[in-house]
């Protein structure tokens, strides 16, 4: 009689939570407050979780509150692992405490039940882009972010917004093929790291894709952005990965 008792892990990422779309937040917020330890294994954030994060002390009543319904799971013992995207790299070590989550480096190989598994953020395997890449070695750079974050919160804000205008005008700029992965990245990266499957997020182009690598085939997810409404990859132990929607209320 027992239905559907298999736990999942849950795997999200490109909400790009900001308070000026305050419809996605309230979803995020109603959907984590009511994930259950009896039936969900682990959340997995794979980056822009937030639609600008510039340094844990710009703490507005917005992000206590994303901040709390993330704490709410991870008081229940779910664990939440966290990578960080383009748009919320500085998340720091007081937001990681806060809300309970565990930073994932990028790339990541996780256990997923039987099987390992990729994780990215999906950014590095748009390598056509080479103007974003170059660009994404500085933004990385720890010392310059230290830097950054050493400068008072409004200067930042400044900065964030003058870099958000020339990201924007560089995606403007760019053909949309040059946006997506590329499929040499792809199973360049697959085979280093020995995975049948690979999950990531970044380009918003949600999908499953199977093809062959050596003979084998293997599969690459794509999880969906929180725009229009939501979209989780839920995963059993079977195997079974299914991406799903999440409707406003
Ligand atoms: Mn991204």
């Amino acid at each position: 009689m027992i239905m559907n008792s298999l736990k999942k892990t849950l795997f999200i990422s490109d909400l790009h939570l900001d308070e000026n779309n305050p419809e996605i937040a309230y979803m995020f917020e109603l959907w984590i407050k009511n994930t259950s330890p009896s039936t969900t294994e682990a959340i997995y954030i794979l980056g822009d979780l937030f639609e600008a994060w510039i340094g844990d002390d710009d703490l507005t009543p917005f992000h206590d509150r994303m901040i709390k319904a993330i704490r709410s799971v991870t008081d229940k013992g779910i664990p939440v692992y966290l990578m960080h995207g383009n748009r919320d790299f500085l998340l720091g070590n007081a937001f990681l405490q806060q809300t309970g989550c565990r930073l994932l480096r990028d790339p990541s190989n996780i256990q997923l039940y039987q099987q390992s598994v990729l994780v990215m953020h999906g950014d590095t395997l748009c390598t056509r882009d080479v103007g974003y890449l170059k660009a994404r070695k500085w933004l990385r750079n720890t010392f310059l972010q230290r830097l950054f974050l050493l400068l008072p919160l409004n200067i930042r804000k400044k900065i964030a917004a003058r870099m958000r205008k020339a990201s924007q005008q560089h995606t403007r700029s760019v053909p949309m093929e040059m946006m997506d992965v590329t499929q040499q990245e792809v199973a360049r990266m697959m085979k280093e790291h020995h995975v049948s499957l690979l999950i990531h997020g970044h380009t918003h182009h949600q999908g499953i894709h199977r093809f062959q690598l050596d003979d084998h085939t293997v599969s690459r997810i794509v999880l969906g952005a929180w725009h229009h409404q939501g979209s989780i990859l839920v995963c059993d132990e079977t195997g079974t990965c299914e991406l799903m929607e999440l409707t406003k209320v």
